[in-house]
């Protein structure tokens, strides 16, 4: 058996950042199912936020009030403090681990403006910022190679918890098909979103929900599941993201008819409004049939940037339009639409990255999670764009300290090794025995369109009804599909399956959430029930397993320094 002081699973900002954090003096096991570099963060592409005040006075105050009217008031606004506090810091901290950031003229490192903040607080690398500090703190765990064991390629199945501890998971080594326990006194979850539920997204194929899943089966409810961020520009019927920073840049959205229709949305913040509220209004103008050129996209507009700015600022966007559609943005506009970007909701943690079991916060103790999929809360229900990158690498350091607190307390726990691995194992015998005549890429693709459309930008009781009957329908299908691959090496056929079946459990979480919200708040839009309702709906959802059902309970959201007011821009 193969044991750490700490194992994190996900290579991404959070569990790198976090295991820089514990390997001086334990031993850390980094286990990822994609190599560390390919994971989602790379993907990052506009900045990382922090009241630096380069460009323009600011203050953490601003950067706090910002992200809590962003995330209209449902964020835990004592964590939110912590957070934006921390971000200056976590910036010069990033630079002198090597991440080369985009400079102003007498050298100090710039900042564009992002949808919601009220100050240019984006720090950024052109528009490959993700990709800049992933390699950086990539290269800092080299250099730390010693302390850290990283198992590239390995798959989390699931988390020993015994005894209300957790011990450890059973995962599977991809290369060779073995299944394996990694023993360990604290793990952290680092394992990102889950937009691959749905149909158009901006999302990586690496993000389908596993380690939510894995934790949500081992006793912990799923926080706030509801709040999904669509984003306002992936590229039309693909979802590939082209940032917020070209929007930042000073780019235009518009509709079928030229017009710049943000002005009827949020006139004093255009194209920079919150995300939500750039969703609803495009998906608004697409509805109403005033689509760029009669279809179902709106045009991002950069030609009045200039191809200098463009080159400089921008580049990968304008690439990305080239090899993908062979549109040039110097030249002509880009097609877009909403595409589901982020989850703001997730593992449930306090301020520390510690996990928690129910609206006590109980700790399920030797059980960590930072970063995407964890939900901390500090974007409450929609989160502002460059505040991901941030809450990924500020977590990831709290989160890589609690556990390594933690691991030095106490020692190995007892685990039923056998038990474990016979659990984990027989899963994957019974997909291999499946003998149905079932199609696992068709359940796919009808549980994407049906998420997309069903419990997307807008969503009503009839849409989402409709939508929770699709997808149980879809989890008994899964049950009947077959596999062509049954080898060991490689199977990635295999991984798929398993992947597709917790998005089908996410899905579900998802859609209770969804119907069970009677409001409107942040991300989560009902069009039955247009308003906040802050007398019946200011708290989290917490959705427990209850045996093949699902429970839902309520957290308070903890509000300190801004009590709720009306949301407008
Ligand atoms: C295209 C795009 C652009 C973005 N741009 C920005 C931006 O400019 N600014 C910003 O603040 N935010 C941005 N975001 C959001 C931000 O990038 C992410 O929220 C953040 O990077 C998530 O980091 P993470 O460490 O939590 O997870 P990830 O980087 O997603 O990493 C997840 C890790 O978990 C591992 N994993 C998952 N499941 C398993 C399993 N079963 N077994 C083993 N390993 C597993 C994966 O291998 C991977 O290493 C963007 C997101 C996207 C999709």
């Amino acid at each position: 058996m193969i044991k750490h002081d700490v194992l994190i699973v996900g290579a991404g900002l959070a569990g790198m950042r976090a295991a820089i954090e514990c390997c001086e003096d334990l031993s850390v096991g980094l286990l990822t199912k994609v190599y560390p570099s390919r994971s989602h963060s790379g993907a990052a592409q506009g900045g990382i936020a922090a009241a630096l005040g380069n460009s323009e006075d600011d203050s953490w105050e601003e950067h706090m009030f910002d992200t809590i009217k962003g995330g209209d008031y449902l964020n835990d606004q004592d964590a939110v403090e912590e957070y934006v506090k921390a971000a200056p810091r976590i910036i010069y901290e990033l630079e002198h681990f090597g991440c080369v950031f985009s400079r102003m003229a007498d050298g100090r490192i710039a900042q564009r403006s992002f949808g919601g903040h009220s100050k240019p607080r984006a720090c950024f690398s052109a528009d490959r910022t993700g990709h800049a500090i992933l390699h950086a703190l990539h290269e800092q765990l080299m250099k730390r190679g010693k302390e850290i064991r990283i198992y590239n390629e390995w798959y989390l199945h699931s988390l020993i918890v015994e005894e209300d501890q957790c011990h450890g998971v059973v995962v599977s080594n991809v290369k060779t098909g073995e299944v394996e326990i990694i023993q360990a006194k604290s793990v952290i979850f680092a394992t990102g979103g889950y937009g691959r539920v749905f149909k158009i997204t901006t999302n990586a194929y690496a993000s389908t929900a596993d380690g939510a899943i894995a934790a949500f089966n081992a006793g912990v409810p799923l926080e706030d599941p509801e709040f999904v961020q669509f984003h306002p520009s992936g590229l039309y019927r693909q979802g590939i993201l082209f940032s917020e920073a070209a929007r930042g840049e000073g780019g235009y959205l518009l509709n079928g008819k030229g017009e710049r229709f943000m002005e009827a949305y949020a006139p004093a913040r255009m194209e920079l409004a919150p995300r939500d509220i750039v969703s609803r209004a495009e998906q608004s103008e697409i509805d109403a049939g005033r689509g760029w050129n009669g279809e179902g996209c709106i045009a991002l507009d950069l030609r009045h940037l200039g191809e200098a700015r463009i080159m400089e600022r921008l580049p990968q966007i304008r690439q990305l339009g080239i090899d993908f559609i062979g549109v040039d943005c110097i030249k002509a506009p880009l097609p877009i639409q909403p595409s589901a970007h982020y989850s703001m909701g997730g593992i449930p943690t306090d301020m520390f990255g510690q996990v928690i079991l129910n609206k006590d916060k109980a700790p399920l103790k030797g059980f960590f999670a930072a970063g995407e999929c964890a939900c901390v809360s500090v974007h409450g229900g929609n989160r502002l764009g460059t505040n991901s990158l941030l809450d990924a690498t500020v977590f990831g350091e709290r989160t890589g300290k609690s556990a390594a607190e933690h691991a030095r307390s106490v020692g190995f726990g007892q685990i039923n090794e056998g038990r474990e691995k016979a659990g984990v194992l027989k899963q994957i015998e019974e997909i291999f025995q499946r003998t149905g005549t079932e199609s696992y890429n068709d359940i796919r693709n009808t549980m994407k369109d049906t998420m997309m459309e069903q419990c997307g930008v807008f969503r009503d009781s009839g849409k989402l009804n409709e939508c929770l009957k699709q997808i149980k329908l879809l989890q008994e299908k899964f049950k009947k599909g077959k596999v062509t691959d049954k080898g060991k090496v490689f199977n990635t056929e295999l991984f798929e399956i398993i992947e597709l079946g917790n998005m089908l459990k996410m899905a579900e979480i998802i859609t209770v959430g969804a119907l069970n919200r009677e409001e409107s708040r942040g991300g989560h839009y009902r069009t039955d029930f247009p308003k906040r309702d802050d007398d019946k709906f200011l708290n989290h959802t917490l959705v427990h397993k209850d045996g093949d059902q699902l429970k839902l309970d309520k957290k308070p959201v903890v509000i300190t320094k801004y009590p709720p007011k009306e949301r407008t821009y």
